[in-house]
């Protein structure tokens, strides 16, 4: 699952997520956050590619990811940007290790968690599947934040 959607539905759940005091709802949308990531990793989801185009679309998503991160925030109401931001760190928290193996040859995750996250994987090669994805969340996310401003 690309991370641009992660962040999108983190954002969502950040959004959503109750007004209570920040000690309380920060961990819980963190946590929720991460729930989700592992629900839509296992959902059937695009993933196949040879390595050359998936590191060029893995580079392109993350700093669509960034971009998108930074416009949810903006576009969120004052009072749940914390929340949101959690939510975002949440929804990514699992995919972090990505990057670091890249240039290192390997995660920093336990290898329960590397195991875990690898066996929930269903990939195929249908790109737009991803790009229909992204737009429902992200439409979501506008009605939420419409709603809620
Ligand atoms: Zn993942």
């Amino acid at each position: 699952m690309l991370i641009t959607n992660h962040v999108l539905a983190g954002a969502t759940l950040g959004l959503l997520a109750p007004t209570c005091p920040a000690a309380v709802a920060v961990p819980a949308v963190a946590v929720a956050g991460v729930a989700s990531h592992f629900l839509m990793d296992s959902i059937p989801h695009w993933g196949v590619a040879d390595a050359d185009e998936a590191l060029a679309i893995a580079v392109v998503d993350g700093l669509v990811g960034l971009g998108v991160s930074a416009l949810v925030l903006k576009s969120s109401p004052p009072d749940a940007r914390l929340r949101v931001a959690a939510g975002i760190f949440g929804a990514c928290l699992p995919d972090t290790d990505q990057p670091y193996r890249l240039f290192f040859g390997r995660g920093f995750h336990p290898r329960w968690l590397d195991r875990f996250h690898s066996r929930i994987q269903t990939e195929h090669a249908w790109l737009p599947q991803e790009f229909l994805v992204a737009t429902a969340l992200a439409t979501g996310f506008a009605v939420a934040a419409r709603r809620l401003s």
